[in-house]
Formats: structure tokens, C-alpha cells, sequence
């Protein structure tokens, strides 16, 4: 369905800060943009809202002249972030793991 790119330096500078206000927000911050990206065909997911839901979706899907569009899944923001959110919170836990990618 989706693969996730945890960049480090915005996990710590942008995500754990604004996490608990991301939830809140109504005006929607897409807070995992740019990070997950579609396992069908490896683009970026990128937020988008319509009908007062919101989604990832992949832009493959739009398809372009020439190009196949992609046939994954969109999927749904609150439901993808909070599965995110529950491996990152796992992650986190691990304090062997933690500290191996803060030593890189
Ligand atoms: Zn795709």
C-alpha cells in the first residue's frame, strides 16, 4: 500500500513538535508529505482534500499522455497517519533502534 521514508531530521524538527496540533487542526496539515511514498510505482504521495476528506494520494494516478496511470489505493489521511504514527511511536520505543539511526 504505501512505504514510508522516515527522514530524521523532520521527524525530530517537524513532526514530534507538531504532531498533537496536526490531529487537532482543522485547516489540514498534510504532516506526512513528502515522506510516504506509493509502493506500486515509488512516487511521493501527496495530500489532497476533497468533499471534507482528505487523502494521499500517489500522482500516478492522474495519469499523464503515454503513461499508465497507477492503480493503487488513495488512501485516507487519518487513517494512514495514525498507522504511521503507531510505527514511529513503536519505533521510538525501541531504544536500540533509535539510537542505531541517531549514530548513522
Ligand atoms: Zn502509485
Amino acid at each position: 500500500m504505501y512505504y514510508l521514508c522516515i527522514l530524521f531530521d523532520r521527524l525530530s524538527t517537524y513532526w514530534l513538535p507538531n504532531f498533537p496540533n496536526a490531529t487537532r487542526n482543522a485547516k489540514r496539515t498534510y504532516w506526512l508529505r513528502g515522506m510516504v511514498f506509493c509502493s506500486e510505482d515509488g512516487r511521493r504521495l501527496v495530500g489532497h482534500f476533497s468533499k471534507g476528506i482528505y487523502r494521499y494520494e500517489c500522482p500516478g494516478k492522474r495519469g499523464k499522455i503515454g503513461v499508465p496511470k497507477c492503480g493503487c489505493p488513495n488512501l485516507l489521511g487519518p487513517e494512514l497517519e495514525g498507522r504511521v504514527w503507531t510505527e514511529v511511536a513503536d519505533f521510538l520505543g525501541n531504544p536500540d533502534i533509535f539510537q542505531a539511526e541517531m549514530d548513522r
